[in-house]
């Protein structure tokens, strides 16, 4: 494999079993690294060093593990035609990850301390970063409390620490997805919009749920009314209803996605009408009725974006057509993330 990085230091070699980039799939194979700084209440962000992935224990009675005082990131970093590796919006989310600190009264670590820690992970490890159009390194920036003391507090030691792993371009996938009615991820004044792991704990067993009921994955149902569109899994979701395509408003119990925003922005610059509107089961299925239903699909940064077939709550099922729009809207995306065209270049930082 080609790469651009002069060897330095820490440039990670790849291991000798190094597969295909298609079979690298997701999260399977860890770099060998961490890039990591500390917060200390008293003297503030320490400077940032590079450790061996294992060499970085978290203390057990942190409140990183007892309370989940944790959140996270998920970024990608792609190769070009030319072969330079850039960061796909790494700005958005440091801001987004600031946000979540501040909802968790955690440090909130400066965009310029993120942004180094990434382009440092990224160049240690530069040899995992597939080939043009053929995956990319996806990137893992946690902010954690590691103060080794249990008492419930916000904590006095935090580590911001980026984990790397390659991954394979995603394909194009078709998924049927189980209405959640019962179990709920998120509720008005909750924690939905912060990128932390007690979200994915609140939504791992609706995952199973719908996985037992031979979906594929659930789609996540507002916590009052359970009637209205949140979330297709990990993924926000859009639904094309006529002519428009509307994806539910970022009320608090959303996850304000990346891709989210990137979608929007593709869809307004190609002049299709979008909104940004709650969208309920109720509505759909009449839309479905009338004939109006079109494509439906969900997006985020590790799938970048997944066709939605189907939604039941298994007293009724919703069935979208596939009018050509996601197929163009993924094709466009992988486009501007991995700088196969000029369009959006604002996105893309060099590393
Ligand atoms: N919602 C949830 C719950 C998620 O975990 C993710 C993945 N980060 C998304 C939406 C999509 O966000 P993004 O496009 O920033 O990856």
């Amino acid at each position: 494999m080609m790469h651009t990085q002069p060897p330095g230091l820490y440039e990670a070699a790849l291991p000798e079993d190094w597969p295909q980039p298609e079979a690298l799939g997701f999260g399977q194979i860890l770099g060998p690294y961490l890039v990591h700084a500390q917060h200390c209440a008293e003297s503030g962000w320490h400077a940032p060093s590079v450790s061996a992935r294992a060499a970085l224990p978290v203390p057990m009675a942190s409140a990183g593990l007892q309370y989940g005082f944790s959140v996270f990131e998920g970024l990608k970093a792609y190769r070009d035609a030319s072969d330079r590796i850039h960061l796909f919006r790494p700005r958005d989310h440091a801001r987004r990850l600031q946000h979540s600190a501040q909802r968790l009264v955690m440090p909130e670590p400066t965009e310029e301390l993120f942004m180094t820690l990434c382009q440092l992970a990224v160049q240690v490890h530069a040899r995992y970063v597939p080939p043009h159009g053929r995956g990319s390194l996806y990137l893992r920036p946690t902010l954690y409390a590691e103060e080794d003391a249990l008492g419930f507090r916000p904590a006095s030691r935090h580590r911001l620490a980026v984990a790397v792993t390659p991954c394979s371009d995603p394909v194009l996938r078709h998924n049927r997805l189980w209405a959640e009615t019962e179990l709920i991820r998120a509720a008005p004044g909750g924690i939905g919009a912060a990128k932390t792991g007690g979200n994915y704990a609140a939504g791992i067993a609706g995952q199973q749920r719908a996985r037992q009921k031979g979906y594929d994955d659930v789609i996540w149902l507002d916590a009052l009314t359970h009637r209205e569109l949140a979330e297709a899994g990990t993924m926000n979701v859009f639904v094309q209803i006529g002519n428009e395509v509307l994806t539910p408003p970022l009320d608090g119990t959303i996850l304000p996605g990346i891709t989210r925003d990137s979608v929007l922005r593709l869809l307004r610059t190609e002049g299709v009408p979008v909104s940004e509107h709650r969208i309920s089961l109720d509505e759909l299925a009449a839309a479905g009725m009338a004939g109006q239903l079109g494509t439906a699909f969900g997006v985020g940064t590790a799938a970048r974006l997944t066709m939605i077939d189907e939604i039941s709550d298994g007293s009724t099922a919703i069935r979208f057509r596939d009018t050509g729009l996601a197929t163009r809207l993924y094709d466009k995306l992988k486009q501007v993330q991995e700088g196969a065209t000029h369009a959006l270049r604002e996105w893309r930082v060099a590393v």
